[in-house]
């Protein structure tokens, strides 16, 4: 493309990644929409964690609403002993790869959550699986944020940054070990069911330089294209630093609030910085919508 900004692309607000109550946002898909739409958001992905059972009611509210939106999902892979997360953006939701590629990579997380409730019990914290999943309303789908959650219910802890910084980050004693999807097959069933991958939030990773480096090469050697230059979750240093990547890389830029809710989030829902303006945006590929496309 030879200069997005001319066309409009880079004005509109477009958020490319939060959560619903599908996995471990607040608001239900619905609510999420129209809350999006009343920040202005003008195109929205919703990027649940390893599910996209929340799509075809976001679908719904946004097409009700007159807000562009693009099915996504937000695919836990591990790598290098290290969790990372990539987001499929304009996926087919209903696509049997990527459906049962979930599947797959949700089903270990009964097990797991099971194991962080025994290990938080040898520290004194009484069934805590029981807890969280008061706070899950997806039981396919308990989330660390769950644990988190019902951690400050009960008096444990007084929010959820300082759960997690005392019990459910590695070397925590809620933290257990686990076996996510691998990077190759994450972005494989992103692309088979005909989206465009991107790496979420990559300043959150505790990699080296040459591990992020080799995250990066296997990304796109495996047909990744895209990288969230603009995270609810990167200072403005981070954002530079990995714009710097784009360019360099020749990726497409993301922007993504990760809103999970009110009192959890730093960035709203729509609340993001622009992107660089000499970005390409990887709306680039679903927007304008086709219908619009008229003369
Ligand atoms: P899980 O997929 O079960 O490992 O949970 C990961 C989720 O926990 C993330 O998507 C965030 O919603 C939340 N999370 C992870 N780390 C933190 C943190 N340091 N503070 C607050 N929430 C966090
Ligand atoms: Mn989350
Ligand atoms: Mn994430
Ligand atoms: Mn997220």
């Amino acid at each position: 493309m030879s200069d997005p900004s001319a066309s409009g692309l880079r004005a509109i607000n477009a958020d490319l990644h939060c959560h619903s109550t599908v996995s471990d946002g607040w608001l239900e898909p619905e609510e999420l929409v129209r809350r999006a739409v009343e920040n202005g958001v003008e195109l929205l992905a919703l990027t649940d964690h390893d599910e996209v059972g929340g799509v075809d009611a976001a679908a719904r509210t946004a097409r009700a609403q007159g807000v562009a939106f693009v099915a996504g999902v937000e695919i836990s892979v591990s790598f290098a002993g290290e969790t990372i997360h990539i987001v499929g953006l304009d996926v087919d939701h209903r696509h049997p790869a990527l459906r049962d590629g979930l599947a797959q990579v949700r089903s270990g997380r009964d097990a797991r959550a099971q194991r962080m409730s025994e290990a938080l019990e040898a520290v004194g914290i009484r069934d805590a699986l029981s807890g969280a999943r008061r706070f899950a309303r997806n039981p396919d789908l308990v989330s660390r944020a769950h644990f988190a959650r019902h951690l400050v219910a009960s008096g444990v802890m007084p929010d959820v940054k300082t759960v997690f910084d005392h019990y459910l980050v590695r070397g925590k004693p809620g933290f257990v070990e686990h076996e996510w999807a691998t990077l190759e097959e994450a972005v494989g069933w992103i692309r088979a069911a005909g989206g465009v991958a991107a790496v979420a939030h990559p300043a959150r990773y505790r990699l080296s330089s040459a591990q992020l480096a080799l995250l990066f090469d296997r990304f796109m050697a495996a047909g990744g294209e895209a990288v969230e230059v603009v995270s609810g979750a990167h200072t403005e240093e981070e954002m530079l630093r990995f714009a710097h990547l784009a360019r360099q890389r020749g990726l497409l830029a993301s922007r993504a609030s990760d809103f999970h809710g009110e009192n959890e989030s730093v960035v709203d829902v729509g609340c993001c910085r622009p992107l660089p303006p000499d970005l390409e945006p990887v709306w680039s590929r679903f927007w304008p919508p086709a219908q619009t496309l008229t003369n």
